[in-house]
């Protein structure tokens, strides 16, 4: 895992079309783009609570291959995992994807949260906020509801990754 200074890897995990190369290119700084699909991995220094923290986001295009999934599985310090708030098979596919990471990570304290995305599609919801909150409980990880064409609490998901993160790092 990673030394103070060097970067967080934060893996954007996630079924299709819930908003993972939106989110990418919010951190990447390049919002207007929101529709390129060409967008994989960026590397960015952030200030979180007045502290500077680098991180490297890791845009899983793939997790329905399995070799793809087990190195994106194996290779973050820690995870966003997106649903679409108005796509119900997308939230089945996050708890899906949580009890697959457990397998990969059975023993440490990997930040995960889980992200209800695209909040402002307010007549199409399929999955209320308690129904997420209620699964992120039982998965033992944060939540937080975000829509990322407002990019309405997207900075706020990464910054909570970088605050578990240096949680983890000073209890060590
Ligand atoms: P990915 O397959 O997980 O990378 O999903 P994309 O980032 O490509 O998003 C899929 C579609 O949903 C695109 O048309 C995005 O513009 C749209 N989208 C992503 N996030 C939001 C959001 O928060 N609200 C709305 N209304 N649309 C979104």
């Amino acid at each position: 895992s990673a030394e103070p200074g060097s970067p967080y890897r934060v893996v954007l995990l996630g079924a299709s079309g819930v908003g993972k190369t939106a989110f990418a290119s919010i951190f990447a700084g390049a919002a207007d783009s929101m529709d390129s699909d060409d967008f994989e991995m960026c590397e960015k220094e952030i200030e979180v609570d007045g502290e500077p923290a680098t991180l490297t986001v890791l845009d899983s295009w793939d997790t329905d291959n399995e070799w793809a999934q087990e190195c994106y599985m194996q290779t973050g310090d820690a995870y966003l995992l997106l649903y679409s708030v108005t796509d119900r098979a997308s939230f089945l596919r996050a708890s899906e994807l949580r009890i697959t990471l457990r397998r990969f990570r059975p023993a440490q304290h990997t930040p995960i949260i889980l992200v209800g995305n695209k909040c402002d599609l307010v007549r199409r919801r399929e999955v209320s906020v308690s129904e997420g909150r209620a699964c992120a409980a039982v998965f033992d990880c944060k939540f937080i509801e975000t829509s990322a064409a407002m990019q309405h609490n997207v900075w706020e998901a990464f910054h909570g990754i970088v605050r578990q993160l240096r949680l983890r790092r000073d209890s060590k």
